[in-house]
């Protein structure tokens, strides 16, 4: 036996995929650096939808933007009826 010391603790300490196999476990390959599943279960780079993904939009209705939008029109909405009970 050897006596080189084995440190593999870091690595298995590592994020785990947890994508369910067909044995109905969880994979537990190492997921790929910043997600949480591995490099054979949608971890690998490039793939999964870009982020704002465009090619799901249906109406925009529900965009941040949008609702940012509709928030701001509400609090003014908001101000000009309290306003407008300040003035009765
Ligand atoms: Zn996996």
């Amino acid at each position: 036996m050897s006596d080189h010391a084995r440190n593999s603790g870091p690595m298995l300490a590592s994020q785990r995929c947890g994508a369910k196999t067909r044995s109905g476990g969880a994979c537990c390959s190492p997921a790929m650096r910043g997600r949480k599943r591995c490099r054979m279960h949608g971890g690998a780079q490039g793939s999964g939808a870009p982020k704002a993904n465009r090619n799901a939009r249906t109406h925009g209705l529900f965009t941040r933007d949008a609702i940012a939008e509709r928030r701001q029109i509400q609090a003014l909405l908001g101000e000009a009826r309290k306003l407008l009970e300040e003035m009765k």
